[in-house]
C-alpha cells in the first residue's frame, strides 16, 4: 500500500495497479481484511492478520484505510456490559464506570443513555436502579474469562461486597451480556447472559444502541 492505492503481483500475471476509489468496500474480521474491488467478476482480496510483522503494522494499514474508503465495515467481535446501580450516587457511579471501561476497549466506547428503571427479582424496598449498556471493542489478547475478571475488580472498586442476599442493593453491578459469538456455560461464566434478553433494563438501553 501506498499513497496512490495498491499493487499486485502474482506468477504468471501481469502486474495490476488499484487506487484507493476503485476499492468498493472493505470489511474487516477477527482474522484480517477483506477487500472488495469490482472488476470483470466480483473478487475480494484476502489480507489476513498473520500476514503482517506485526500487530502495529496491521493496525496502521486499517487506519489508512478507514481514512481513505468510506465504506469500511467491521465484524470484529463485540463486547455487550450492562451496568446497574441501585446503591450510593448512581447516575455519577455510572458514569464513572463507563470511563474506565474505555480502557478496556480498542475502540472508543458505544454506550447508551442512562435509564431509571424498577428492581426485578430484588428484594422488597430496594431502590430504583440506574442502567446503561456499553459496546467495547476487545484488545486482541482479551478472553471472556480475563474480561469478566476486570469487571469483577472494577465492582469491588466502586464498593461492591461479596453478596449476602440474593440482588441485594449494590453501588455497582457489570453483565457481560455478550463477547461476540463465544458460549460459556460454567459456574463463574455464562454466556450470552442467561436471562438478558428477558430484561427491559437490559433491552431497552442495548435497543439505542444496537437496534438490530
Ligand atoms: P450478579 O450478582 O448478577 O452480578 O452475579 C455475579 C455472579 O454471576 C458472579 O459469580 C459471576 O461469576 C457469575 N456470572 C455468570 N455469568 C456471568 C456473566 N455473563 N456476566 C457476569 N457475571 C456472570
Amino acid at each position: 500500500f501506498d499513497e496512490g492505492g495498491f499493487s499486485l503481483t502474482s506468477e504468471g500475471h501481469a502486474k495490476s495497479s488499484y487506487n484507493w476509489s476503485s476499492i468498493k468496500r472493505v470489511v474487516e474480521n477477527s482474522g484480517g481484511l477483506f477487500i472488495y474491488i469490482p472488476r470483470w467478476i466480483d473478487c475480494y482480496f484476502w489480507f489476513p492478520k498473520v500476514a503482517f510483522a506485526s500487530e502495529n503494522d496491521y493496525r496502521d494499514l486499517i487506519n489508512l484505510i478507514k481514512a481513505r474508503v468510506r465504506k469500511f465495515q467491521t465484524l470484529d467481535t463485540k463486547i455487550f456490559v450492562a451496568l446497574g446501580s441501585n446503591l450510593g450516587n448512581s447516575r455519577e457511579i455510572i458514569f464513572q464506570a463507563i470511563g474506565r471501561l474505555r480502557k478496556f476497549s480498542r475502540e472508543p466506547l458505544l454506550k447508551s443513555s442512562l435509564w431509571q428503571t424498577t428492581p426485578v427479582d430484588c428484594p422488597p424496598d430496594s431502590p430504583a436502579f440506574v442502567n446503561a449498556m456499553a459496546v467495547l471493542i476487545p484488545f486482541p489478547n482479551e478472553t471472556p474469562e480475563s474480561l469478566l475478571e476486570k469487571l469483577q475488580q472494577l465492582e469491588k472498586e466502586f464498593g461492591r461486597q461479596s453478596k449476602k442476599i440474593l440482588n441485594e442493593p449494590r453501588p455497582l453491578d457489570l453483565d457481560l451480556i455478550a463477547f461476540g459469538n463465544e458460549i460459556r456455560a460454567s459456574e463463574k461464566l455464562t454466556l450470552p447472559h442467561p436471562r438478558a434478553h428477558e430484561r427491559r433494563f437490559v433491552l431497552q438501553p442495548l435497543a439505542e444502541i444496537a437496534p438490530d
